[in-house]
């Protein structure tokens, strides 16, 4: 799972949208709150009054167990956040004042601010964030509460009033600065009383660097110290650590059983259990292995301790659920591609000895998400590419999924936010923008993702590593390519995936205007490009356009004292990113360490401070939010008369606070 493609999205540009979707568009308002530097968006969930009475119930009773994780996340991510969310939510309950009074106001968006990260840290940049009420505001309210909503007792609230406000105590949910202890400087609580020499020993202990089906150690434990100090895991399971809330999660998933579809979902769904009462990473293993098999099922789910990127050492996992089903209609998209995968790799713009002479494309699905949870919420990935263990890759497979109804939502909601107007003054290419970018940039991942990655071969005797640390951007580069090449292509049109031959161009502006300009604006002033994806975005842009620049196939040039990117001619461009495919295959293929280093070094990672200081300038007219979340939505159970359950209905009414509240009413799962 990615989330920074959900940072791509934050920057995304616009949205296509027919006329048709324009005009359900104006009766759904995809924007529901915003807040500090958050914008909360709703989703919809399309074809689920079409599912069966049998896949409703069991998409419901997942979502029951998906939500009945929410307080799990909430104690890992620090284990103060519990009591602080309690305490903070009572205050906003209780309070009789001016409810607009700005001490007030300061708590609401304190408040909202912690539901978006489930915890006192912010969610991306794991910064504690810092009130803007008083620290007596804060006193005087929890001395006005019920007796019976007050925290326990003196010297907890004292805890609880200087976690709040002190921004030096516990100021970091991960620290990832090297030299330091990286588990006594970080407040999560996914490790207790140890430092992180001593996980670190225990660790190197325990594994067995022989095995070659190694579980993944750690992923469902906290560790601590016992009462004799000797350093012990204490394990996510029934009877263990969570427990109350893992009942809950085994007995919400024992009633999806009685639904499942078919043989196979029903050992996923029975192994999951399996796994939530042993804690036994073996176990977790075993569910992997079935649910990548589990391919025939429509609905489909992921609900346990899955990413790790929260753990300064990498190794235990967030609780996480997103339950979805399959969207035929865009999956058929994908199966096309994969089908005609050796028509696309015979006719590469590549040298033929750095062909596959057979290339099977990777299966991937395009999912609708039904409910986010845990980590996965309100801030969400758009992608998923599950498991994680390697070994279970290398041998049975993964699963490669797009929500399109999360994209889609992102899209639509971004309509309008002046983007457009701002960075392409030209009318025409902001039509064309308007109408295919939303289609070509779902074909773009399709591509990049079903052909792009798989297409190719190594010469023989060639080290897959010898790229060393440019592989990841020149292997991005090399799919990202793949897939504009192929954009411009009438095969596109023959296989029915795009009906105008110009729409590639949307897909070509966007691109190019992205890696050239307009992703400068997640960059720190006097920082150059790090991440692997954007550097191969730059790379791309900048070769193409130094190579296009001269004889006039596009430029980068003033106009009215703005930065303006202006294409001419579309299908040199395309010829462009031909060539640079080829030449970067060949450097992947004869393992050329030198020329890819001078690719990514020359075109990819130096910053222009002054048309960054410009991107930046612009972008601050824009309120464009930097951080964007979903709220889910609404599903009730309707029963008949002998309660026998007929029928599951969606509703999308449900505000931010409303959900929240809801949410800590029903699933809290957790004693406190
Ligand atoms: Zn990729």
């Amino acid at each position: 799972m990615n989330k920074n493609s959900f940072k791509a999205i934050v920057a995304a540009i616009v949205i296509s949208l027919t006329t048709n979707a324009m005009a359900q568009q104006k009766d759904f308002n995809y924007v529901v709150d915003r807040f500090a530097d958050i914008e909360v968006l709703r989703y919809k969930v399309p074809d689920f009054e079409n599912l069966s009475l049998n896949q409703k119930l069991l998409v419901y009773n997942l979502t029951e167990a998906a939500l009945a994780g929410r307080d799990i996340l909430w104690d890992q991510n620090g284990k103060f956040n519990l009591a602080i969310r309690d305490l903070i939510e009572n205050i906003y309950k209780n309070y009789k004042g001016d409810r607009n009074d700005p001490q007030f106001l300061a708590l609401e968006k304190y408040l909202k601010q912690i539901w978006f990260a489930n915890g006192i840290y912010h969610h991306y940049s794991m910064d504690k964030f810092t009130p803007e009420f008083s620290k007596d505001f804060l006193k005087r309210q929890i001395n006005l509460l019920p007796a019976d909503k007050k925290p326990a007792d003196k010297e907890t609230q004292e805890t609880l009033v200087e976690v709040i406000t002190n921004p030096y105590f516990v100021k970091k949910k991960v620290n990832q600065a090297e030299g330091e202890d990286l588990i006594l400087t970080s407040a999560t609580n996914l490790y207790d009383g140890v430092t992180q020499r001593e996980v670190e020993e225990f660790y190197s202990a325990l594994k067995d660097t022989t095995d070659t089906h190694p579980v993944m150690y750690g992923l469902n434990r906290r560790v601590t110290k016992d009462p004799s100090g000797k350093v012990i895991e204490q394990v996510y399971r029934l009877g263990g650590l969570y427990s109350p809330a893992i009942e809950k999660i085994i007995s919400h998933l024992e009633e999806a059983l009685k639904y499942a579809e078919n043989p196979q979902q029903a050992k996923v769904i029975s192994e999951l259990i399996k796994y939530y009462k042993t804690g036994d990473l073996r176990d977790f293993d075993t569910y992997s292995i079935s649910w990548v098999g589990d391919t025939d099922s429509r609905v489909d789910f992921i609900n346990g301790f899955i990413e790790s990127y929260d753990d300064p050492l990498g190794m235990t996992a967030n609780f996480e659920s997103i339950v979805n089903f399959k969207n035929l209609e865009a999956s058929h998209r994908t199966e096309t591609l994969s089908d005609s995968a050796s028509w696309f790799e015979a006719h590469s713009p590549v040298d033929p000895r750095f062909r596959k002479d057979e290339v099977k494309g990777v299966t991937a699905k395009v999912i609708t998400a039904a409910i986010l949870a845990g980590d996965a919420y309100p801030a969400t990935p758009i992608g998923i590419n599950l498991p994680n263990s390697n070994w279970i890759r290398a041998e049975h497979g993964s699963k490669s999924v797009t929500i399109e109804n999360i994209t889609q939502a992102y899209d639509e909601a971004s309509h309008g936010n002046g983007f457009n107007d701002e960075f392409i003054p030209d009318a025409a290419t902001r039509e064309l923008i308007d109408n295919y970018l939303f289609i070509t940039d779902n074909l773009h991942t399709d591509l990049h993702e079903c052909l792009g990655h798989a297409s190719g071969r190594l010469l023989p005797g060639v080290d897959p590593d010898a790229l060393k640390a440019y592989g990841s951007t020149l292997e991005e580069a090399r799919a990202d390519l793949f897939a504009l090449y192929y954009l411009a292509d009438p095969k596109m049109i023959e296989l029915g995936l795009i009906s105008d031959p110009d729409a590639y161009k949307a897909q070509y502006y966007k691109y190019l205007l992205n890696g050239l300009m307009t992703q400068l604006m997640r960059i720190e002033p006097g920082k150059n490009v790090e991440e692997a994806h954007m550097r191969n975005r730059k790379l791309i842009s900048e070769w193409v356009l130094e190579k296009g620049a001269s004889n006039g196939v596009l430029s980068l040039s003033k106009v009215n004292g703005k930065t303006t990117l202006t294409v001419n001619d579309y299908p040199a461009v395309r010829e462009l990113f031909g060539q640079l495919l080829g030449e970067i295959q060949r450097i992947k293929s004869e393992g050329d360490y030198e020329a890819g280093k001078n690719l990514v070094e020359t075109y990819g990672v130096k910053v222009d401070p002054q048309l960054h200081n410009e991107i930046l300038e612009r972008y601050s007219h824009l309120s464009i939010a930097p951080y964007k979340g979903f709220v889910n939505p609404v599903y009730t159970l309707v029963v008949d008369n002998a309660g026998n359950p007929v029928d599951v209905t969606v509703a999308y009414d449900e505000g931010y606070i409303d959900q929240m509240f809801r949410y800590s009413d029903k699933y809290s799962t957790l004693p406190r």
